[in-house]
């Protein structure tokens, strides 16, 4: 770039460069110490049955309050991806996603949990084959002998499949024989390939909000919506809405036998302690 062509757009965009790098060079840092002082917490936002209306499952989603203020995850778990942090903080996930479930359990409460995995924690095979130890050591943390996994889900996206290693399906195949489900996240946004569908081993798909949003658009993207529940059903694999809003979106997936609902039509994300008196009421309701 010459800088006596346009020397102001130059020094614009270095100087939005340098801001960028120094923020992100900056909460790197502040990453790295949320996680040393766990000062992350985690949310919950309830997924209920299409059928009955009740809450089945939960969504485990990470927030981060730095300075006073939240940071979306969007904006800190990139950073935390590239800068490999994403396997301890996922590693924390678990480990409170696992002692939610167990305090569930003993409540009686029979929900699910999902919890979402980074593509980056399954970079090599030494990772995955460390993610698939990790459970051996949080269940000797939480001092347990026999988890209930059954309970967990863990969601993965496209990106990861991509990959198509064998080694990858031993990997999900090993998590499945635990009990633990897997759930294809943001389903269609990525470089979607249908056979995904039918070639990896998983259980659940979540439909991304964006296809959601654009039900109301019009035919055409009810037709693409329905072709892909109805593959799914074929498939026997669990299919969950994501981001329901409106109640003329609950319609739809109501009438295609979606079977379960994620949206701010019901729950938004929420601390544990709200989530819990929900359950406790929902327990003594029914
Ligand atoms: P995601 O896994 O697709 O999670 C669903 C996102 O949609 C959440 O945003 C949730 O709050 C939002 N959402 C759900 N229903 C509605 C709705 O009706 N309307 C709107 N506007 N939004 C809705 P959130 O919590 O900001 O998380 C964003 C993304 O960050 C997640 O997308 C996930 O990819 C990532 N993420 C969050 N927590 C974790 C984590 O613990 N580990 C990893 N690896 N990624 C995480
Ligand atoms: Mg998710
Ligand atoms: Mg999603
Ligand atoms: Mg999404």
């Amino acid at each position: 770039i010459s800088k006596a062509n346009g020397r102001n757009r130059y020094h614009f965009f270095t100087e939005q460069m340098q801001l960028n790098a120094e923020r992100i060079a900056s909460l790197h840092n502040q990453l790295k110490q949320a996680l040393d002082q766990q000062t992350f917490e985690l949310y919950y936002q309830p997924i209920v049955n299409a059928t009955t209306g009740l809450i089945v499952r939960a969504e485990v989603l990470l927030r981060w309050q730095h300075d006073g203020q939240f940071i979306p995850p969007d904006e800190f778990i990139p950073i935390a991806e590239n800068s490999g942090l994403i396997v301890d903080i996922g590693r924390d996930v678990r480990l409170g996603a696992m002692q939610t479930i167990l305090e569930m359990q003993a409540h009686n409460w029979p929900i699910n949990l999902s919890v979402n995995v980074s593509t980056f924690e399954f970079w090599s095979h030494e990772l995955q084959d460390a993610f698939v130890d990790s459970f051996a050591a949080i269940t000797e943390q939480l001092e347990v002998t026999d988890f209930p996994y059954d309970r967990l889900t863990l969601e993965i996206t496209e990106s990861l499949l991509m990959k198509q290693h064998t080694h990858l399906i031993d990997v999900l195949n090993g998590l499945r024989i635990k009990g633990i489900k897997i759930s294809l996240d943001d389903f269609g946004t990525g470089y979607s390939s249908l056979s995904y569908l039918a070639n990896f081993p998983i259980d659940q798909i979540k439909i991304d909000k964006s296809f959601i949003d654009r039900l109301d658009e019009g035919k055409r993207h009810e037709a693409l919506v329905e072709a892909i529940v109805r593959l799914s059903h074929a498939l026997d694999l669990t299919v969950t809405a994501e981001g329901v809003e409106t109640e003329s979106q609950l319609k739809f997936v109501m009438s295609n036998h979606i079977q379960e609902i994620q949206g701010y039509l019901f729950y938004k994300p929420m601390p544990k302690a709200a989530f819990f008196a929900l359950l406790a009421k929902q327990a003594e309701l029914h």
